[in-house]
């Protein structure tokens, strides 16, 4: 599973970050930052979960 956000719609609101704090931050802009784009196994489960949860569906994924 590879996850992008859609800049124009995210509100850094850090929601995504709790659901999934190894996969995305806020850089030093305050801005979403996705650290691993290319998601491992082991965080498909609460990347989903973030997805699911984002108040502005900026997520989305590529399969
Ligand atoms: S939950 Fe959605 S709106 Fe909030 S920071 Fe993550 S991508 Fe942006």
């Amino acid at each position: 599973m590879q996850v992008g956000v859609d800049r124009s719609l995210c509100e850094a609101n850090e929601v995504c970050i709790g659901f999934a704090p190894a996969v995305f931050e806020l850089d030093d802009d305050e801005e979403l930052r996705i650290v691993q784009p290319n998601v491992p196994d082991s965080e498909v489960e609460r990347v989903s979960q973030a997805i699911a949860a984002c108040p502005k569906n900026a997520l989305f994924t590529v399969e």
